[in-house]
């Protein structure tokens, strides 16, 4: 700081500093005066430089501060929103690297690229928030293969979807018209959408009719909305995407995360990110240091003692990991919710290293960076039921990705890297890897012969690498029509604790899970507001 500073108050958000050449006020955001507020003239190239330096020590000083726990999409994009608004951002991560669920790891083959976890990214494309931060200019680049998803059944059938509407429908026979009823306007608006449906449910819309119609059919269960189309590969293909959700497809409102995706997938394809997901960390890494924000990697926050003081806390964190966090500063309401907090099923992964690719009966799959195996509807409606319900299925449902038909640099030669995962009971310590080979099996016999190395992820290893996915539990809580609306708990303002200063921004709030950063951008945006902080 300038040494002829004599005296500083700050009262709120204004800064007043007696120096030897005069009163200066300032607000917290911008420090310093352009004007000399005495003689009301610019000061002198010297002078500038001078006050510049002290500017800048009082913009030390009196800066806020923000501490982020956590660096999973979420909490980068909260640091990188509040960093971007000037305040002073250190985010504290228990791995060695932060990125979260959107990591990528070199070779089960030299030279293969895998994803750890999130791999196509319908609705991260979209996000008004990596809009705001400028992604592409850090690196993030989006690619897409010829097919955004294939669903095939056992008659070497499927369902395929392009981004395309018209495309898609053409396909879809009988059930053309319904499919460009459901998507067509609804996908063309989308953007104009996105910050609804990438927001709380229960809050005053941007865009009150057009949300209505775009949300009317959510409220439906997946079964009876899937049973509305009248072609096979129709209906398993809806029931495929809803299925995401990891609810019953019975279940009111098991819809709404199938057709979300689908809207935005008609408007920016299921894309994936160049260089593997963690591509998509990086960016919000840059976006974060770029306007000053610390990353500090290996610190674990477990306990109130473990918590550095700051103006604001965000905590990428579930809710049962936030309350330990808080501790007793957390009022008993809240306490009891976020310990009440309901887990979903589990995922089981395995990543395989295939020379030649899949060999897939149905041909559009061979083109599909995202491949459903669960055949028919009622099939995938049972395989869900049996799941939340704590039963492994013979035949699990199992997401298949095919990132490198997008983005070829993932491959080594003709050896391509293949993920998938099923979808198992929460916390399931049996082994699905033969459940999983049997269903790739079934929709392209010989993919076996062709797995030239394979990665096995259990349920215990996602969560003991990432405490929010306890269990396995891959979308940071169970999306029932509770947690889904109203979050962890029931309030209009899901990304408070009820500790003034604190918080949460992890995919346990809406919009939930994803990599799309809105959770965290909705939660920076609580902060900002408690810091008076416009953005
Ligand atoms: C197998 C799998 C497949 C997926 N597929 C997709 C997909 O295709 N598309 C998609 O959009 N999404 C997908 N997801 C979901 C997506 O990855 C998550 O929804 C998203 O990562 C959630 O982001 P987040 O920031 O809330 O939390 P996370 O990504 O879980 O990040 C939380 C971070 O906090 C850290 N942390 C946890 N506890 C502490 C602590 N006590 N102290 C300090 N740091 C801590 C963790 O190490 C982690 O880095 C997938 C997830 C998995 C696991």
């Amino acid at each position: 700081m300038g040494e002829v500073v004599l005296q500083v108050r700050a009262l709120d958000r204004v800064v007043v500093v007696l120096t030897g050449v005069g009163v200066h006020a300032f607000t917290r955001r911008r420090i310093g005066p352009r004007v000399n507020p005495r003689t009301g003239t610019r000061p002198g190239r010297g002078r500038r430089v001078a006050l510049a330096a002290e500017r800048r020590g009082l913009h030390d000083a009196f800066m806020s501060t923000a501490l982020v726990v956590g660096g999973g999409p979420n909490g980068l994009a909260a640091a990188a929103v509040l960093a971007s608004a000037g305040v002073d951002v250190t985010l504290l991560e228990a791995a060695d690297a932060v990125g979260g669920g959107t990591r990528s790891w070199a070779g089960i083959v030299p030279g293969l690229l895998h994803d750890h976890c999130s791999a196509i990214h319908p609705m991260a494309v979209g996000s008004p928030l990596f809009a705001r931060l400028r992604l592409g200019e850090h690196g993030l680049r989006w690619r897409r293969a010829e097919v955004d998803c294939a669903h095939p059944l056992d008659d070497g059938t499927a369902g395929v979807l392009l981004t395309d509407v018209g495309r898609t429908a053409a396909g879809l026979g009988r059930d053309a018209r319904a499919w460009r009823w459901l998507f067509d306007r609804p996908s063309r608006g989308y953007d104009t959408l996105a910050d609804d449906v990438l927001g709380p449910l229960l809050r005053i819309p941007r865009h009150p009719l057009r949300l209505a119609r775009f949300g009317a059919p959510t409220v439906l269960p997946a079964a009876v909305l899937a049973r509305g189309f009248r072609e096979e590969r129709t209906r398993a293909l809806f029931a495929g995407v809803a299925a995401h959700a990891f609810r019953p497809l019975t279940e009111p409102l098991s819809s709404a995360v199938g057709l979300g995706i689908l809207t935005a997938g008609h408007r920016h394809g299921w894309a994936v990110a160049e260089g593997g997901s963690g591509a998509i960390a990086r960016a919000l890494l840059a976006a974060l240091e770029k306007h000053g924000g610390r990353v500090v990697t290996g610190v674990a926050v477990r306990s109130p003692t473990d918590l550095p003081p700051a103006d604001v806390t965000l905590l990428d964190l579930a809710p049962t990991a936030a309350a330990d966090v808080l501790g007793d500063r957390l009022p008993a309401r809240v306490a009891r919710a976020y310990r009440r907090f309901r887990r979903g099923p589990g995922a089981f992964k395995v990543d395989l290293a295939v020379a030649g690719g899949v060999p897939w009966t149905a041909e559009a799959a061979r083109r599909a960076a995202t491949v459903h195996l669960g055949g028919p509807l009622h099939e995938v409606a049972a395989t869900e039921r049996a799941v939340v319900a704590g039963r492994m299925p013979d035949r699990p449902f199992v997401l298949v990705g095919q990132q490198y038909l997008a983005d070829p640099g993932r491959s080594a030669g003709d050896v391509h890297p293949v993920w998938a995962y099923a979808h198992v009971p929460h916390a399931y310590d049996g082994d699905a890897t033969e459940a999983i080979l049997r269903q790739l099996e079934r929709f392209a016999p010989g993919t076996r012969d062709r797995v030239v190395g394979m990665r096995v992820t259990r349920p215990a290893d996602f969560a003991a690498g990432n405490a929010n996915f306890a269990g396995g539990d891959i979308l940071t809580g169970a999306k029932d029509v509770r947690q889904l609306v109203l979050g962890p708990r029931t309030t209009l303002s899901p990304y408070d604790t009820g500790v003034p200063g604190v918080f949460l921004c992890s995919a346990a709030t809406p919009p939930g899970p994803g990599a799309h950063g809105m959770c965290g951008a909705h939660a920076a945006a609580r902060a900002l507001a408690h810091l008076r902080i416009r953005p």
